[in-house]
Formats: C-alpha cells, sequence, structure tokens
C-alpha cells in the first residue's frame, strides 16, 4: 500500500489506467504480485468502465453485489466485504470463522452453501450495516480467541451453553 501510495497509485482511476508492469513492481512484497496485479487493474477497469467508483457504491446492493461477482477474482465473500465496509450497505459477510463457529453451533443442521447461510442469517437479524459489521468483527473474534480451528477452547467459550458441538462432546 505505501508502494502504491508512494507513486499516486492509490485511486481507482490511476491504477485503471496503470502499466501492468509497475503495479506489479509496487505490490511485489505482498506475492502472487502477477496475478494480484493484473486482477487490481481488472477490477479498476471494470468499475472506471461503470462511471468510477461513486456511481459504482450508489448502486443498489444486488446490483453492485452483481457487478462486483462479475469482475475476475472478486468472490462472493469479498464482494460482500467490499458492500459492507467500502459502499457501506448492509451485506452480511460469511468468512471461514463464520463457517466454523455456525457450523458448530448447529452441527449437521447447517448446508454449506454461502448464499443459503447468508440468507438465513440475514433472515434473522435486522438490516443494519452497524450491526453486520459488528457481527463479523465477533465472529473472528470468537474464532480466534476460542473457536480455534484446532482444540477450541470450549470450557472458556462465552456461547459454549448454545453449542451442540460443546454438548456433543460432554
Ligand atoms: S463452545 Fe467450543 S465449538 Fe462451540 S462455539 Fe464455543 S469454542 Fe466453538
Amino acid at each position: 500500500m505505501r508502494n502504491l501510495k508512494e507513486v499516486g497509485f492509490l485511486s481507482v482511476k490511476r491504477l485503471a489506467s496503470a502499466d501492468l508492469d509497475m503495479i506489479e513492481q509496487k505490490i511485489r512484497p505482498s506475492g502472487f504480485y502477477h496475478q494480484k496485479a493484473a486482477r487490481l487493474k481488472g477490477a479498476c477497469t471494470a468499475i472506471e468502465s461503470n462511471g468510477g467508483l461513486d456511481e459504482v457504491f450508489s448502486l443498489s446492493e444486488r446490483r453492485l453485489y452483481q457487478l462486483l461477482i462479475s469482475i475476475n477474482g472478486i468472490g462472493r465473500e469479498t464482494a460482500d466485504s467490499i458492500i459492507l465496509y467500502g459502499a457501506g450497505k448492509p451485506a452480511l459477510v460469511v468468512d471461514n470463522y463464520t463457517w466454523r463457529i455456525v457450523s458448530r453451533l448447529y452441527g449437521s443442521k447447517v448446508r454449506y452453501d454461502y448464499s443459503a447461510l447468508k440468507s438465513e442469517l440475514e433472515e434473522k437479524t435486522r438490516r443494519s450495516v452497524r450491526l453486520y459489521r459488528n457481527m463479523h468483527a465477533q465472529f473472528v473474534e470468537l474464532g480466534k480467541k476460542y473457536c480455534t480451528k484446532n482444540n477450541p477452547k470450549c470450557v472458556e467459550c462465552p456461547i459454549s451453553k448454545m453449542c451442540d458441538y460443546q454438548k456433543n462432546r460432554r
């Protein structure tokens, strides 16, 4: 980011028109720089060709999601993160922490389908940017502190009483 900033590339417009080799050079320390540079430039070009960032962020959530998901390198979780944090619109982000925690909480009742889990969580909650950002942060925190990939700390976990995984361990 510092490298990009130094050459004034921290803007969608500039990145869209920048030379690919130059972007590669600047982001080289982040690894996978060939692929990342091409995707970064491609995403910025797509945004520019749709009227620029302000125009794109003023689209409805649904249209914004469709546009983002059509861009090479942007998956569902990234699209929802851009909508929630970039555009400031209520999109619930389902990341690895969310999957792990929800699947342990509800066990076999959880279907491994991004859209299905997202819709289910959205149905159960008020649509709110603040709430969704908070939920995302809480899932990350819980996943890092207690519900770790290996050896989850169920005894100390604040939601252990409602967790299938913990009940089945006893
Ligand atoms: S009780 Fe254990 S498995 Fe359940 S959410 Fe907490 S840490 Fe994860």
